[in-house]
C-alpha cells in the first residue's frame, strides 16, 4: 500500500535516496535530512498511513512495531542510557509537513523539557 504523491514512499522504492540507519520487514529509519539534534533519526512504517491516528484506527499492532524499530535506532546510536526523544507531529499545528505516519528518534545532547 503506497500513495503515488507521499514523499515516504519514494524513499521506501528508493526512488529518493536517504541513508539507512535500520530497517525490517515492516519499517524503515533514515536520518534526517535536516537534523535538529546529533542524533536524529526518521522511523516509517513500510505501509503508507497518514498519521498515528490512521494507524491506529487501522493497524495498531503496526504502531506498536515501528516504536519498536525505533528503540532499536536508540541502541543502535547508543543513547538508550542517557535518553532520547520519540516525537510524532500529527497535523499541521503540530507541524506535519509529510503525511505519511512517522517517528523522530531524536538523543545525544539535552534536549530540553516540552512545554505540555
Ligand atoms: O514531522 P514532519 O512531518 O515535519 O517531519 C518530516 C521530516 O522529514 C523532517 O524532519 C524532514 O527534515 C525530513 N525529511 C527527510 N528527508 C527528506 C524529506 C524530509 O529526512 N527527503
Amino acid at each position: 500500500m503506497t500513495q503515488d504523491d507521499c514523499l515516504f514512499c519514494k524513499i521506501l522504492a528508493g526512488e529518493i535516496p536517504s541513508t539507512e540507519v535500520a530497517s525490517n520487514e515492516d519499517a524503515y529509519a533514515f536520518r534526517d535530512i535536516s537534523p535538529n539534534a546529533p542524533t536524529h533519526v526518521v522511523v516509517v512504517p513500510r505501509r503508507h498511513y497518514r498519521d498515528v491516528a490512521d494507524i491506529s484506527h487501522k493497524e495498531p499492532e503496526l504502531l506498536g512495531k515501528v516504536a519498536a524499530l525505533a528503540a532499536e535506532v536508540a541502541d543502535q546510536e547508543g543513547v538508550t542510557e542517557s535518553g532520547w526523544r520519540l516525537v510524532a507531529n500529527t497535523g499541521p499545528d503540530a507541524g506535519q509537513t509529510v503525511f505519511h505516519v512517522h517517528f523522530h528518534v531524536l538523543g545525544g545532547e539535552p534536549l530540553g523539557a516540552l512545554n505540555a
